[in-house]
């Protein structure tokens, strides 16, 4: 596939090369996510390795998840398979993209802030979450006060750019 990266993600992964690696490590067979939503209606697979997790603290993320954050991961879109045999998967339109979640019982599934290759997989729905640790804090200019960012962590007072 055409790999096409918005500027945001090339920042955060370092990249494009970084990108093109870590993905064709990883869809040799080695990686299978799976998730679902809260009612199990949604269910799908992830091919390829998350390639990015990161806690966004931004306004949107934080009503979206009903959380102080929510934990995202960029991937590659077109490795997510998304099973939905009643058609729960609705959108909420965004200017350029949306985001997504089950009208059944609310669960984030993911979002596509620009409509690009890359979308923002809402973590809090993997199955089994893989060995892995947080990449960055995105958007720490909006979070809550009681949210404490671990200071080792790469930290983006916005999105990356
Ligand atoms: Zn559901
Ligand atoms: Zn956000």
């Amino acid at each position: 596939m055409g790999l096409n990266p918005t500027l945001a993600v090339w920042a955060m992964i370092g990249s494009k090369s970084a990108v093109e690696n870590r993905h064709q490590k990883t869809t040799r067979g080695i990686q299978l996510l799976k998730g679902r939503c809260l009612c199990g209606e949604i269910t799908y697979t992830l091919t390829s390795e998350l390639l990015f997790l990161y806690h966004c603290h931004c306004n949107e993320c934080r009503r979206f998840s009903g959380s102080s954050n929510a934990t995202n991961a960029s991937i590659v879109g077109s490795d997510l398979t998304i099973n939905d045999p009643n058609e729960r998967l609705t959108k909420y339109t965004l200017q350029q993209g949306g985001r997504y979640f089950c009208s059944g019982c609310g669960s984030p599934i993911y979002s596509n802030a620009d409509g690009g290759d890359f979308p923002s997989l809402h973590c809090g729905s993997i199955i089994d979450p893989p060995d892995k640790e947080i990449d960055a804090n995105l958007w720490s200019s909006e979070k809550c006060p009681w949210s404490k960012i671990d200071t080792e962590t790469q930290n983006f007072e916005k999105a990356p750019e």
